[in-house]
């Protein structure tokens, strides 16, 4: 079995797939994944099929939909379905903002999709519009509870902690998720600068882990940036995700991004040496060709934060 190995040792088993960069929220601290270029050419889903059979031979077994807001486009059903029928690949996940998702949550699951992360970062509904712009709480909340019951698992509740806004709601949301059965990401600010924005609202969340850590019955060390998972005991798993000056996190980064607009992107952090593959694609390239393309981003893959 082929496998993608970067120069540093590392394998790339997980591509993150931005689907648009369209969205519906204007939430302040947004990273837009890394991609702050306003592109709104976007793939087809048989692009996105095509490149993804690719990745698949190349060893990745994992696909993540992100954007923007996935759920925006129109075709969603269609790209997840052409993605789950791909020999190799074994997890389909995608992150949302769950504005659209007790909608869509039946088909979703229907179409192939494993999992789903949702961002909420606050269970105040004023707060919420404070940091997302749209007044969508509730929205969101029935999304949540809706894709648990239709066995989307599990249900991740992404929680990005902004200090003074929201470091103050982890025991409620720690509640939250144990009523519902879902798991609950704690998700440390990222941001490329140290700028006014990171120092206003980056917040240390080591304390907030070591609290959780002693409450906790089990840890459980994943492989995917040896991200710490602590399971409560009452059975409520919380994860944390700390990216910033983490060379650990880098060490054990096994993803790769694809661009709305079919750019291979080597790291969250860096714009400056993508990879096209969709215009290949698009001029007739075959599929050597394809993967000569995801090969020449693996080899420009360095730990952003390394020691
Ligand atoms: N619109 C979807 C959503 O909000 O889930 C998908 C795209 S969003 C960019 C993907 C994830 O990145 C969300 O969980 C969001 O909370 C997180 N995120 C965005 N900006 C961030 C930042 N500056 N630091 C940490 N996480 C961030
Ligand atoms: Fe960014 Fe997602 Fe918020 Fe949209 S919903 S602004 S993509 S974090």
């Amino acid at each position: 079995m082929f496998m993608l190995k970067d120069g540093f040792g590392r394998v790339v088993e997980n591509i993150r797939v931005s689907v648009t960069q369209r969205c519906n929220f204007k939430c302040f601290y947004c990273h837009r994944e890394g991609d702050n270029r306003l592109t709104y050419d976007e793939m087809l889903p048989e692009e996105i099929e095509r490149i993804i059979r690719v990745a698949a031979s190349l060893g990745i077994h994992g696909v993540k939909l992100t954007g923007g807001e996935p759920l925006l486009r129109s075709d969603i059903l269609e790209i997840i379905s052409r993605i789950s029928r791909i020999p190799g690949i074994n997890d389909i996940s995608m992150t949302t903002n769950g504005f659209l998702l007790k909608d869509y949550a039946d088909d979703l699951k229907k179409a192939g999709l494993m999992r789903v992360n949702v961002s909420l970062d606050t269970l105040d509904a004023e707060k919420f519009r404070m940091i997302t712009g749209v007044d969508g709480h509730e929205s969101v909340v029935n999304g949540i509870i809706k894709a648990a019951k239709a066995n989307l698992r599990p249900v991740k509740i992404n929680m990005v902690i902004l200090k003074g806004v929201n470091e103050d709601e982890v025991d409620d949301m720690v509640r939250f998720a144990g009523e519902n059965g879902l798991v609950l990401q704690i998700i440390e600010f990222e941001w490329p600068r140290i700028d006014s924005v990171y120092e206003k609202y980056h917040a240390d969340i080591t304390d907030i882990e070591n609290r959780i850590r002693k409450k906790s019955a089990k840890t459980i060390i994943r492989q995917m940036h040896h991200r710490r998972k602590y399971v409560l005991e009452d059975g409520t798993e919380v994860e944390f995700v700390k990216p910033m000056h983490n060379s650990e996190f880098c060490l054990h980064c096994n993803r790769i991004r694809l661009t709305s607009d079919g750019k291979l992107k080597p790291c969250l952090f860096k714009n400056n040496n993508l990879v096209d593959i969709l215009s290949p694609l698009r001029g007739g390239a075959d599929d050597d060709k394809l993967r000569e393309a995801f090969i020449e981003a693996v080899n420009r893959r360095r730990p952003f934060f390394f020691t």
